[in-house]
């Protein structure tokens, strides 16, 4: 039997809005101290002790509500098989998970496409040509952001973004680089998603990807197989 001793803890800040991922040792109550988690930005994300490494208690601060939750949980369900959910009672929904690694990273991973189609159902249906198409690009910069690989030329990392019905426009602040990245096709995403890494050139107006074009290439194509 495998004991396991490690367990990974996810949970979204609710000062600055990171999903944090901590790793706990049951070890790590060898002595009766409570044993802190802090986000990066200084907020303590979650507190947790226990008097004989059977009965653990935890509290955490809620990214939804704003409020602190409280839970008694058994040695098991923090050190178990399966993803323990993080619930805001408030709203119903996970603020982050506690399980083995592999489990909490695959629930984040739906709760974020979770958050997706909820920013669909709240309306932003009416406001872009295609949202599907939106999200999708929206979430490849935010990937991109994350990995550090999103910025301008002139050292500036902070691009500020303008959703627009067909495109999204990022600018610089720092200097006056404009990149457009058109967001109204399945192709828009597919030229996108094939970016690893994207820096504005300074004091110049990019076009990231061309509008529409990926139809007309696929329609060539086509009569190009016909010929052969
Ligand atoms: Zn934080
Ligand atoms: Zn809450
Ligand atoms: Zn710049």
């Amino acid at each position: 039997m495998i004991l396991t001793t490690n367990t990974t803890i996810a949970i979204q800040c609710s000062q600055c809005g990171e999903l944090e991922f901590h790793a706990l040792s049951l070890f790590a109550f060898s002595q009766r101290e409570r044993k802190k988690l802090l986000c990066g930005c200084g907020l303590e994300l979650m507190s947790v002790t226990s008097r004989n490494r059977q009965q653990f208690n935890v509290t955490y601060a809620c990214a939804y509500c704003g409020d602190t939750h409280y839970l008694r949980l058994n040695r098991r369900a923090i050190w178990g098989k399966e993803v323990f959910p993080l619930v805001c009672p408030a709203v119903e929904a996970s603020v982050g998970y506690i399980g083995p690694k592999q489990k909490v990273t695959q629930a984040c991973h739906e709760r974020e496409k979770s958050i997706g189609e909820l920013a669909v159902e709240l309306g932003y249906e009416e406001e872009f040509e295609n949202p599907e198409v939106m999200l999708r690009v929206l979430e490849h910069l935010h990937f991109l952001a994350k990995q550090g690989d999103l910025g301008c030329a002139c050292g500036n990392h902070q691009l500020s973004f303008e959703l627009l019905p067909d495109h999204i426009e990022l600018y610089c602040e720092c200097c006056e680089a404009v990149g457009v990245i058109y967001a109204d096709c399945a192709d828009n995403v597919r030229q996108i998603e094939g970016i690893d890494s994207m820096y504005l050139e300074e004091n110049k107006t990019w076009l990231i990807n061309s509008p529409l074009r990926g139809q007309h290439i696929s329609k060539t194509n086509e009569e190009e197989t016909k010929w052969r």
